[in-house]
């Protein structure tokens, strides 16, 4: 049996389109468990996330500088403006698939000076044109993340904490991670310099784990510090010290709950609970 076909023991269901899946009632509510446990996994209970549709402007990712480091996973969408002629086909709509669920938070800090530090829990469908179909390698899928906006020194801490809040989370969940310093997939020929400084500069946290017995290691989640990048790029200010800095933690819903089931079996009887924190 393959890893896509124990899935779908009553986990899944095949859709005909590589690198989706139909999700079944009992999937979505370990989904569900995992966003309970995510309200309570940060240093502030949260209510639960900020919802984003899955489509954001264009113009934000181009604001973003995404395309200029990822024009191979982003996806547009196109359509026919009324009255066009079918045969002209479609043309752009100025909407683009969300590739990350942060991205939609940017504008409501944008040109603007902050005086304390800012945090926000969000969540959202995401898609990513990836090359490869592998279990748990979605083109759409989605993404919890809480991101904080403020100073240097306090955002990396924040950062930080989040890495070791990730562990303390897994490790109550049962499942075994590795936290790894990692690279985006960069396009094109910067790319490699890019890597390099990601690495260097520990930019980028992996929490990866096994979601199939073949896996040799997925990245269920990540701890992301952009110093002032997207600062930078959407007009934030700190507390007259200059440009304010950023860093997002975000958690893959199905990717986590794949690694659940490859870590517990298909038995809920046999898991932990989700939500109960051990006292
Ligand atoms: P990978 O290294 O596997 O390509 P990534 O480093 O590009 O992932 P991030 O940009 O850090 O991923 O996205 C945050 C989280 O979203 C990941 O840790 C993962 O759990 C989830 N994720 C990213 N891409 C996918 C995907 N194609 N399918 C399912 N989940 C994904
Ligand atoms: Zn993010
Ligand atoms: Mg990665």
């Amino acid at each position: 049996m393959t890893a896509y076909e124990r899935t779908h023991q009553g986990w899944t269901a095949p859709t005909g389109l590589p690198g989706t899946l139909g999700l079944t009632p009992r999937f979505e509510e370990v989904i569900a468990g995992l966003q309970q446990a995510l309200n309570t996994a940060g240093a502030v209970p949260s209510p639960g996330p900020v919802w984003y549709p899955p489509v954001v402007p264009q113009a934000l990712l181009e604001r973003a500088e995404y395309a200029e480091s990822f024009p191979h996973l982003l996806g547009t969408v196109h359509a026919l403006a009324e009255g066009t002629d079918r045969a002209e086909g479609p043309s752009s709509s100025g909407v683009a698939l969300a590739p990350a669920a942060c991205y939609s938070v940017y504008p409501s800090f944008a040109d603007r000076e902050l005086t304390a530090p800012a945090q926000v829990d969000v969540a959202g469908y995401c898609y990513r044109h990836e090359a490869t179909t592998e279990l748990g390698r979605f083109r759409t899928f989605r993404m919890r993340e809480f991101v904080r906006v403020g100073d240097p020194e306090t955002t990396l801490d924040w950062r930080d904490e989040w890495i070791a809040r990730g562990e303390a989370l897994f490790s109550r969940l049962g499942v075994k991670v590795s936290v790894q310093s990692a690279t985006d997939p960069f396009f094109g020929p910067g790319g490699r310099f890019m890597r390099a400084s990601q690495l260097e500069q520990s930019l980028k946290y992996e929490f990866v784990a096994k979601v199939s017995d073949a896996d040799e290691g997925t990245a269920i989640a990540s701890a992301n510090y952009h110093k002032d990048h997207l600062g930078a790029r959407f007009g934030i200010g700190y507390a007259g010290r200059g440009t304010a800095h950023s860093a997002c933690t975000a958690f893959g819903l199905e990717r986590v709950a794949l690694a659940l089931v490859h870590a517990h079996g298909d038995d809920r009887a046999n898991w932990p609970s989700l939500t109960e924190e051990v006292i």
